[in-house]
């Protein structure tokens, strides 16, 4: 499932093609990507607009046009944005929406499961849509220690959930809160809330740098996801724990185990992240290898 570097390095791709550029033709060919809207009357409302701009708030990716109204695209399970030169689209039959620009490219959003969104937001209405529902930029300046620290504040869920929990910060998914936490050396199931002061700079630092260099990578291909240009992502190569059970910890040799927490599968160290001073958690691999 895209996350913020995937969705960021779409929107640096997509951003050169499509600043400046007008919608000519909007084909919308799935009721469920802008529900509970008519396709044929967001592609009417959506035609005709030229872009200022794009931006990515958490996943989030953000078409802003001259008119103010705002295109906000959710990418979910399996979404993805696709440019292609004029005339040069294949055949897909999970293509779930074209636009045709006027320099004749086109967009093309592919989506297998269906889950993703595309809302056309009114003037005004996209700032207060977004706040609602999102907690700070993580690779802002503005993100800071203190910050998190008063977000995981009083929660008494694993700083797993709490991390994946958009309010907390914006843009995480699996994949980076696992690597974030195994970066800062955390245990995914401790609670959020007795995460220490001491603590809280480094997992601040772990975030930035495990999605920093998911961007740096061009996002992480594990099915479905590609870049605008078709390309895959090279972070799956880069994963410390994710997705690794059983392989060694690349900083101290140990199996790295998978458990459950938010819901979630949960890739971790048994022994560079441990849940209390003199206890790690029992689990199948942990009991055996942690030293
Ligand atoms: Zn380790």
């Amino acid at each position: 499932m895209p996350e913020l570097p995937e969705v960021e390095t779409i929107r640096l791709a997509l951003e050169p093609h499509l600043v400046g550029r007008r919608f000519e033709r909007v084909l919308i060919d799935d009721t469920r990507l802008v529900r509970p809207f008519e396709p044929t009357a967001v592609a009417a409302e959506l035609e005709g607009e030229r872009v200022a701009a794009v931006e990515r708030r958490g996943k989030y990716l953000i078409v802003r046009f001259e008119s103010g109204s705002a295109l906000l695209i959710h990418l979910r399970m399996t979404g993805s944005l696709r440019h292609a030169a004029a005339g040069s689209l294949q055949e897909d039959p999970y293509r779930r929406a074209v636009v045709k620009l006027d320099d004749g490219s086109d967009i093309a959003y592919r989506d297998v499961r269906r889950f993703g969104t595309w809302q056309l937001l009114e003037p005004g209405e996209l700032d207060p849509y977004l706040a609602q529902r999102l907690g700070g930029e993580p690779l802002e300046r503005s993100f800071t220690a203190r910050r998190l620290g008063e977000r995981l504040a009083g929660r008494r869920a694993p700083v797993k959930a709490a991390l994946l929990d958009q309010r907390t910060v914006a843009g995480l998914g699996n994949i980076y809160v696992d690597e974030a936490l195994w970066r800062a050396r955390i245990h995914p199931l401790r609670p959020a809330a007795e995460i220490t002061p001491d603590e809280l700079p480094p997992l601040t630092r772990a975030i930035k740098d495990a999605l920093r260099t998911g961007i740096a990578r061009q996002g992480a291909t594990l099915r479905d996801y590609s870049t605008p240009d078709g390309r895959r992502g090279r972070m799956q190569d880069r994963f410390r724990v994710y997705g690794r059970e059983g392989e060694p910890c690349t900083r101290c040799g140990t199996p790295i185990d998978k458990i459950r927490a938010g819901g979630r599968g949960t890739w971790y160290c048994p022994n560079c992240q441990r849940l209390g001073a003199s206890s790690s958690l029992p689990s199948r691999s942990s009991r055996q290898s942690s030293v």
